[in-house]
C-alpha cells in the first residue's frame, strides 16, 4: 500500500473521544500499575494518585530525565540508588559533581547528571515550576521531560512526545515520512488525543501502550486498544512505520588506549573536557590510529600530544568493542611504563596518578569500566602467581 495514501485512513483529532476512551479503559486493566517499576507514580502509601493528589516533583524529575534515553527497566536500579544518595533537593545539590557522575556510570549520556546537579542549585532558592515555561527554563529539559514532570507530578494537562509515544503515532497514521521531519505536527497529535480530564494517566497510558504492545520489532495488534483504528495494521505490516531514513552504516574507528604505570604502581587518568558525549567523566590516555600506524605507535604517539610524556608500550590487556549511537569504536589497550615527562593536561581538564584500588572513586565510561576490570584482574593473578612462588 502506497504509504502516502495510507496516511489519510484515520485522523486523530476526528476520531480523538473514541480514542481516549479505549485506550484509557485498555490501561485501566492493563497499565504498568506496579509500584515495583515505577515507583515514582505511586502516593507515599502506595497508592496510584487520584486526579487532585500530586506527586514528588523531585522523584517524578529524576525518573524522567533518567528515561530520556534509557529503557525502564535499566532505569528503576539507578533512580533506586539515586534517590538514596540524594533523597532530597538540598542534597543533590550540595553533592559534589564527582559523586553526582558517580551515581550516573553507566546509564550514558553522562551531560544529563550534570544538568540535573546544575538546575537542582538553580531551584533550590525557589519553588518547584509548575508550568512548561519554567520547566524549559531548566537545563537538560525539554518539552517531553517537562510534560511528562508535570503530567506526573501534578496530573497537569500536558502532552508528551518520547520515542514510544512517537511509534505508536506513527503507526495510528500510517505517516509517511521520518517523524523527526515532522515534530510540530506529532505534537498536534499528541495534545488532540490527550484527556484532559485524566491527563496522567493517558500520558502513562500512551507510553505503556508503546513499551508494551506496540513494540519496535513485534507489535502485538491483537490485544492493541487502537486495532481498528490504526492506519498501519490496515496496510498489512505495522513494522513498516515508523518511516526511517535510509541509514548509512556506522563509522568504525580503532582507539589506541595506554594503561600507563609508574613505578610506584600508580595509574595514569585523566578528566575529560565538560563538553561532549561523556564530558566530564575520567578515563585512560589514548586516541584515534592512523592509516598505516601499528597500534604502539598509535598508544606512544597519542601520549606524546596529549599529555607530554613518554612510555614504553607493554603487552595487550584488552580489546574492547563498543557501540555508540553514531558510531563503533573498538578500543586496544596496553600496558605501558612510564619513562619521562610530567603528565600535562593538554588535551584534558586534568591528570592524576592513583592508586588502582582507588579507580572506584571516579566515574569512568562503561567501555573504561571493562578496562579497570581487566587491570585489577591482571594485578590479582600476579599477586597469586607471586604467593604461588613464595611457597614453593
Ligand atoms: S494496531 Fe498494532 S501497529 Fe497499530 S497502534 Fe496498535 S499495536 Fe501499534
Amino acid at each position: 500500500m502506497d504509504q502516502r495514501g495510507s496516511s489519510e485512513h484515520c485522523d486523530p483529532s476526528a476520531t480523538a473521544p473514541g480514542l481516549r476512551r479505549t485506550l484509557l479503559a485498555w490501561w485501566d486493566v492493563n497499565g504498568r500499575k506496579d509500584p515495583a517499576l515505577k515507583p515514582w507514580m505511586f502516593t507515599k502509601d502506595g497508592r496510584w494518585p487520584e486526579p487532585n493528589e500530586e506527586l514528588s516533583v523531585l522523584q517524578c524529575w529524576i525518573a524522567e530525565v533518567m528515561l530520556q534515553q534509557t529503557q525502564l527497566s535499566v532505569v528503576l536500579p539507578y533512580w533506586q540508588r539515586w534517590m538514596e544518595a540524594f533523597p532530597s533537593l538540598e542534597a543533590l545539590a550540595a553533592a559534589s559533581l564527582q559523586k553526582v557522575r558517580l551515581q550516573w556510570q553507566g546509564l550514558g549520556y553522562y551531560s544529563r547528571a550534570r544538568r540535573l546537579h546544575e538546575a537542582a542549585q538553580m531551584v533550590l532558592d525557589q519553588s518547584w515550576p509548575r508550568d512548561l515555561e519554567g520547566w524549559l527554563a531548566l537545563p537538560g529539559i525539554g518539552r517531553t521531560t517537562a510534560g511528562g514532570i508535570l503530567s506526573s507530578a501534578f496530573n497537569a494537562a500536558e502532552p508528551i512526545l518520547d520515542g514510544n509515544v512517537r511509534r505508536v503515532l506513527a503507526r495510528l497514521k500510517a505517516h509517511p515520512s521520518p517523524p523527526a521531519r515532522d515534530q510540530a505536527l506529532f505534537w498536534q497529535v499528541s495534545e488532540a488525543l490527550l484527556d484532559r480530564r485524566r491527563p496522567r494517566d493517558f500520558n502513562q497510558a500512551l507510553m505503556d501502550l508503546g513499551a508494551t504492545v506496540c513494540t519496535p520489532r513485534h507489535p502485538n495488534c491483537r490485544c492493541c486498544p487502537w486495532i481498528g483504528d490504526c492506519a498501519a495494521y490496515a496496510a498489512g505490516d505495522p513494522t513498516r512505520w515508523p518511516v526511517t531514513d535510509d541509514r548509512k552504516p556506522l563509522p568504525f574507528q580503532v582507539i589506541g588506549v595506554g594503561v600507563v604505570l609508574n613505578a610506584g604502581g600508580d595509574v595514569l587518568i585523566d578528566q575529560r573536557l565538560e563538553e561532549g558525549l561523556l564530558g566530564g567523566l575520567w578515563e585512560f590516555p589514548g586516541g584515534k590510529q592512523e592509516e598505516g600506524e601499528a597500534i604502539s605507535e598509535c598508544i606512544a604517539r597519542e601520549l606524546r600530544e596529549e599529555l607530554s610524556i613518554e612510555v614504553r608500550v607493554g603487552e595487550e590487556l584488552i580489546c574492547i568493542d563498543h557501540a555508540y549511537s553514531h558510531k563503533k569504536l573498538r578500543f586496544v589497550v596496553h600496558l605501558c611504563t612510564w619513562l619521562s615527562g610530567d603528565p600535562q593536561p593538554l588535551a584534558s581538564q586534568q591528570v592524576r596518578w592513583v592508586r588502582p584500588s582507588d579507580l572506584a572513586d571516579y566515574p569512568f565510561p562503561a567501555a573504561n569500566a571493562r578496562i579497570i576490570e581487566a587491570l585489577l584482574g591482571k594485578f590479582n593473578d600476579s599477586d597469586q602467581a607471586g604467593a604461588s612462588r613464595s611457597a614453593a
